[in-house]
């Protein structure tokens, strides 16, 4: 099979290409299919320039269309110094599965501006976002129906805003579903509540499905968070929400967060969320009082505990400090943070590993509902939230009628309460996030050979892929 064409320089389009390879042996796919599902189709590099500080200054940026089995194509717009065209690839690659694994009806994108967003102002970045927007959209990079970014490392809810708002100047004639053309927009621009938080949401639903398995190891057998030890690389967004959501609802013990500086640590659990306010005020996670810092290049990844969760860039873990990793149980928050050869060095000496692509999947489900609740222009819950709110008082009380009780007041108010767009948004969530872990676990126990959660996941995704390539029979 010719696949990708994989630089042996850069793990991560390998890694992908070796873990595809492995799910195909237990597929039976008609010849010619396999390489049709895992070759790109399309990636465009721009080169533009933007008048800044007196002066021209030119920047590169990619989108890649991996598949378009499925309209529009889904995927994130990242910032960063290091990307490049394979990387873009990959990660589109990836979104492509992802979208698969959990049924939302996306093709897989990805695109990558390469800068360093910390070098640049506020108002700088607006200009350079708004000219990426246009020369996307002159491609038809970028529309509703065509191709939707969102949100990746170094963009945010902020460059969401400015891509529709220069979308929707280019595009005067088409403003009806324009919203719809990013997600991961600020409420006020059409976006949803609950996708700032989504990734580390899916996350901790996903940790969730786990432990409440009971086909699975748990941690050290046990099947609940509470004073789990858990270490945490990366404190953006979902390196944040997941360590905020692990500790604060389910008790776990976040006793470490790494970031590119380095690393602090409490051994009783660190309070993500005033740390959270530290790395805001100050720039740094390092120098948070309560807890020990390390400055400097040590990642802390290889210290005691029974979770990791990679949540920064691909990589982090290979064939160097795999053998060095204590964690029992290895969950993917990044896209490709462990490489393939990282993957059977960890397997081997007893981890599970719960892939990115089911991991962190809880984003591109949240921007499928905020996708939705743009083109349908109605916020989810308006028809039905006064009935439901009237139904459940009549419920209410009748059951104090009939018992002569009160209906115990701390019940009370999530009862009547109708299903705020928050509310369904997270239930919506983890409803996808459970069906998508009993199509991996079933899957994996009817076919123990299968071996690991990665490949089952990978099977699961292609066999989809393939069906719709089937039934458009291209
Ligand atoms: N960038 C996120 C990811 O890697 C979200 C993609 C999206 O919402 O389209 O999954």
């Amino acid at each position: 099979m010719d696949g990708l064409v994989s630089n042996p320089a850069s793990s991560f389009l390998a890694s992908i290409d070796l873990n595809f390879r492995a799910a195909m042996a237990f597929l039976d796919l008609p010849e010619g299919l396999a390489e049709r599902i895992i070759q790109c189709n399309s990636t465009y590099t721009v080169r533009f320039g933007v008048r800044l500080r007196g002066r021209m200054y030119s920047f590169v940026g990619w989108r890649s269309v991996h598949s378009e089995h499925c309209e529009p194509v889904k995927g994130g717009i990242r910032y960063a110094p290091d990307s490049d065209a394979e990387e873009v690839e990959a990660l589109a690659a990836l979104m492509t599965l992802k979208c698969a694994l959990v049924d939302v009806p996306f093709g897989g994108s990805k695109g990558a501006l390469k800068i360093d967003p910390r070098e640049w102002t506020p108002q700088e970045l607006e200009r350079i976002t708004r000219r990426f927007t246009q020369e996307l959209n002159k491609r038809g990079l970028i529309g509703p129906g065509l191709n939707v970014p969102a949100p990746d490392v170094g963009t945010s809810e902020r460059e969401m805003a400015w891509m529709v708002d220069e979308f929707r100047r280019a595009n005067p004639t088409d403003v009806v579903n324009a919203r719809a053309c990013v997600t991961g927009k600020p409420l006020s621009k059409g976006g949803i509540a609950g996708r700032t938080e989504a990734t580390g949401r899916g996350v901790q639903f996903a940790i969730q499905c786990y432990l409440r398995d009971t086909r699975t190891a748990g941690i050290s057998g046990r099947r609940d968070l509470k004073g789990a030890s858990v270490i945490v690389q990366g404190f953006g967004n979902v390196g944040y929400h997941s360590g905020k959501f692990l500790s604060e609802d389910d008790g776990a013990r976040i006793v470490l967060i790494a970031e590119r500086d380095g690393f602090v640590s409490n051994p009783e659990g660190l309070p993500v969320e005033a740390l959270k306010q530290h790395q805001l005020r100050t720039g740094s996670i390092l120098g948070f009082e309560g807890a020990t810092s390390f400055a400097g290049e040590m990642s802390g990844i290889e210290e005691e505990c029974d979770i990791l969760i990679p949540a920064a860039m691909e990589n982090a873990i290979h064939i160097e400090n795999a053998e060095r990793i204590k964690a029992r149980l290895v969950v993917e928050a990044a896209n490709g943070p462990v490489t393939f050869q990282a993957d059977r060095i960890l397997r081997s000496g007893g981890a599970t590993i719960l892939p990115d692509l089911y991991v962190n999947a809880g984003g591109v489900v949240v921007s499928y509902f905020e996708w939705v609740k743009n083109l349908t222009h109605i916020p989810f819950g308006l028809m039905e939230r006064r009935r439901r709110e009237r139904r459940n008082h009549t419920i209410a009380t009748a059951l104090e009628r009939m018992t002569g009780k009160t209906f115990p007041a701390d019940m009370r108010d999530e009862f009547l309460e109708g299903g705020a767009e928050i509310d369904l948004v997270r239930s919506g969530l983890e409803d996808v996030m459970r069906s998508a872990w009993s199509n991996i676990a079933d899957l994996l126990a009817s076919q123990p050979k299968l071996g690991d959660y990665r490949t089952a996941a990978y099977t699961v995704a292609i066999r989809r892929i393939a069906a719709a390539y089937e039934a458009i029979g291209i």
